[in-house]
């Protein structure tokens, strides 16, 4: 059968065809056979220079050698014990050495339950029940982050099945705005528990802080006693050894991870300060639990996986990335297209707008239906990205040269079609 074939199927037994949304486009998405180093390849025959990447965990590219052979040997000791064991220790002391605002950490299964648990924690350490987010950023699939947008105000959910009064204490704010963040805390801020935050907002495109506003939510957040959570799912350990706290010199007072920390596998960890860490139980009254939580299976690619993120690694991935967003803005230039390309590290994406993208307001001004005919014709000729401009494309350690010159020729080839 074929991925057309397959997904026909698939719709009717799993809804939508697929077990994240989206993973779901027009006309079918492909099916995958296998995926290695920094390619893709489809039950079709269609091979494709990777730079989805999963939505983010892959860095060293798809099943690493010196991984997969860890990985093995841990499976033949054990996959799931419901008891400690000592790499758990190990990989939160990788952690903890790499991650500034690091003291305590504990591992759960994904990011969802990482930023779930951090705002619980945040509400119990400082008693309040206000959380803040940015306008368009993502923080997983649970009830109290699904609220897109509203300003100021209590927010609506963003899906049907979440009670009003569960996102009635979210609020939100526009990125990069000191005036709007300011105005809310004099309003709400004794009741704000945490403010949470993508450093770089990832799941709008790709979109960094400006200079100073990480320092300045680091500032607002000391003087009013307020939590602050950088939610490093994408950021951490992609875009520097640290991740964006390291990146950016600014320290939170929780973290929290997912993505590349497993190494292709599920993981998700929240980590941050002693003080507000030993509030979770069974040490003090924040409950939060899991069956799989700290899997020797995760911790052993984890731990394998930062074992060969040194800093040479994130070196050659900048360079690689300046060169492959170098290559996109001369194209862009010379097909003198008014589009951003931005990015930083590994991390880029050309959002269709004129404009400097500062926002999810501004974001949202893209020229999506282009951006969908440049979509499809990159898969067309060999390269798949996210079917979508408000999300991130990557590169992994193991895209080469090559790799770079068939994505910036089926960028350019892609853009001239989307322009037609
Ligand atoms: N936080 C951010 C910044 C994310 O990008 C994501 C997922 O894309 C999540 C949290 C949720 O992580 P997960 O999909 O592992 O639950």
């Amino acid at each position: 059968m074929n991925s057309e074939e397959l997904f026909k199927i698939s719709k009717n037994i799993i809804p939508g065809g697929v077990n994240s949304p989206v993973r779901a486009f027009e006309p079918y998405p492909f099916f995958v056979k296998e995926a290695k180093g920094s390619h893709i390849l489809d039950i079709d025959g269609n091979d494709y220079v990777d730079h989805c990447l999963a939505y983010g965990p892959i860095l060293l590219g798809h099943s690493d050698e010196d991984v997969m052979n860890d990985v093995y040997n841990q499976m033949q000791i054990g996959t799931a014990y419901g008891a400690p064991s000592e790499n758990e220790l190990k990989l939160a002391q990788e952690v903890i050495d790499r991650v500034p605002c690091a003291e305590m950490v504990r591992f759960v299964n994904s990011g969802t339950e990482a930023t779930m648990a951090a705002i619980r924690l945040a509400r119990g350490f400082t008693g309040k029940n206000k959380i803040v987010k940015f306008e368009g950023a993502y923080h997983g699939a649970h009830d109290y982050v699904l609220v897109k947008s509203g300003s100021g105000a209590a927010c609506l959910p963003d899906s049907a099945g979440i009670p009003e009064s569960t996102t009635q204490n979210t609020l939100s704010v526009p990125f990069n705005d000191v005036e709007a963040l300011t105005q809310l805390i004099k309003e709400e801020g004794e009741n704000i528990a945490c403010i949470i935050v993508e450093p770089v907002m990832g799941n709008i495109g790709c979109v960094e802080p400006t200079v100073k506003y990480l320092k300045f939510l680091r500032e607002i957040t000391e003087e009013n006693g307020i939590v602050l959570i950088f939610d490093e799912v994408i950021t951490g350990f992609r875009l520097s050894h640290g991740g964006a706290q390291e990146y950016y010199g600014i320290k939170p007072d929780l973290v929290t991870f997912a993505k590349v920390l497993g190494g292709g596998f599920p993981i998700g960890a929240y980590a941050g300060r002693k003080e507000i860490m030993e509030l979770i139980a069974p040490n003090g009254p924040v409950y939060q639990a899991g069956t799989f939580s700290g899997n020797p299976i995760s911790i052993q690619a984890g731990l394998s996986t930062l074992k060969k993120l040194d800093y040479p690694f994130y070196g050659e991935l900048s360079r690689k990335g300046d060169l492959l967003r170098n290559n996109i803005s001369d194209i862009v230039e010379d097909l003198k297209l008014d589009l951003q390309v931005v990015g930083l590290s590994s991390m880029f994406q050309i959002y269709f707008n004129p404009d400097t993208v500062l926002n999810y307001e501004i974001a949202k001004r893209s020229d999506v239906k282009r951006f969908l005919v440049y979509f499809r014709d990159l898969l067309k000729n060999g390269v798949f990205i996210p079917p979508s401009q408000f999300e991130c494309n990557f590169i992994s350690g193991a895209h080469s040269e090559e790799d770079l010159i068939k994505t910036s020729e089926a960028i350019e080839n892609a853009l001239k079609l989307a322009w037609d």
